[in-house]
């Protein structure tokens, strides 16, 4: 590649700097970087900071720490969510112009008293979310409460607008399928609108959704690759609904869906779990070189977890360990002789 060619393939890093960053976040981070390091794809490194309660300074500083001691480079200046506003707007104008957005001012209790809960999916639990305190503006991870919003509910027709930022938007989404073809888990089918109803694309608070600004940055930043956790595999459906609205073409980004990151009790790691933040193994004795060897233990690329420098690491056949993923046994867990391991010295 020449090097003022454009890359045929971007990927980006795309964490909410909401809290400690853990074990599921090196991994994931890790192998997108070996992905996008090994075949010169661009990365982009935006910060998902939406959130404007929780985001905070401290999370963005501990996120640049794991970044850096872990090897982890990227390509131009930060993105913030914060400062794409504009963009964000430009993109409900859009939606507005389809005749697809329309004001929804009601509170999660009314929602909740209407739900008729929607089982088997993966991010989907009866228990109260952990969720964010801004409702909508995080990605819905697996645990999260996501409340579905029924098409009874929306104004008349020729009331759909977008033309108060205050208000909650939500789009009106047709039921349908949609298969989302991923590179690690192969093609799954969804019907976004029989998980969430009409969506928040717009949220009182005047930001965007989570799931309007991903799609939006996505677009933007000419992002070819989603490297991500796969509770946020039912998302992809709706994240392609969307950007065929935006762009009105059917061309989403790949789908990179990868195992979750578990504690010994099978829970998905959480920026909750102190102990199994990456600084707080850090602190406790852990080396860059044994995170790299859990990681590679669980792409299956190891029998046993060993040191892995960060150019040992980039010898490993990413593409081919990720694609190959879900036929392997090795679970993504963090069992008590994993930890011992890891922060042993
Ligand atoms: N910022 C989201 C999170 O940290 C991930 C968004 C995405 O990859 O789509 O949960």
């Amino acid at each position: 590649m020449k090097s003022d060619a454009r890359p045929a393939h971007v990927t980006r890093l795309a964490p909410s700097p909401t809290g400690h960053m853990h074990l599921g976040h090196a991994w994931s981070f890790l192998i997108a970087w070996c992905l996008a390091r090994r075949s010169q794809w661009r990365i982009v490194l935006r910060l998902e900071d939406l959130d404007a309660q929780r985001a905070h300074r401290e999370a963005e500083a501990d996120l640049r720490w794991m970044l850096e001691w872990l090897g982890i480079d990227w390509d131009g200046e930060v993105v913030r969510q914060s400062e794409r506003m504009d963009w964000h707007v430009e993109c409900m104008r859009t939606l507005e112009s389809k005749g697809v957005v329309f004001e929804a001012p009601h509170s999660r209790a009314e929602l909740r008293a209407r739900q008729t809960p929607v089982r088997d999916v993966r991010m989907q639990r009866d228990s109260a979310g952990s969720g964010g305190s801004k409702d909508g503006a995080d990605a819905p991870h697996e645990g999260d409460d996501v409340l579905r919003f029924p098409s009874s509910l929306r104004p008349p027709r020729d009331q759909w607008r977008f033309t108060n930022r205050t208000v909650n938007h939500r789009l009106a989404l047709d039921p349908g399928e949609e298969c989302v073809h991923d590179q690690v888990l192969g093609t799954r089918v969804f019907d976004p609108s029989a998980i969430w109803g009409d969506p928040l694309v717009w949220l009182k608070a005047e930001s965007a959704s989570y799931q309007l600004a991903v799609v939006a940055d996505d677009i933007a930043q000419g992002i070819t690759d989603v490297i991500r956790g796969n509770d946020l595999l039912p998302s992809a459906a709706l994240q392609q609904r969307l950007h065929t609205l935006l762009t009105g073409q059917s061309t989403p980004p790949r789908w990179w869906h990868l195992p979750l990151v578990r504690d010994a009790a099978g829970k998905r790691l959480a920026k909750r779990h102190d102990a199994m933040s990456v600084a707080g193994l850090a602190r406790r004795g852990a080396t860059a070189d044994r995170v790299r060897g859990a990681v590679a233990f669980w792409l299956g690329v190891c029998d046993v977890p060993c040191d892995i420098t960060r150019d040992a690491f980039l010898e490993i056949d990413m593409e081919h360990s990720v694609r190959t993923l879900s036929a392997r046994a090795t679970p993504c867990r963090v069992d008590k002789a994993l930890e011992a391991w890891l922060v042993a010295r």
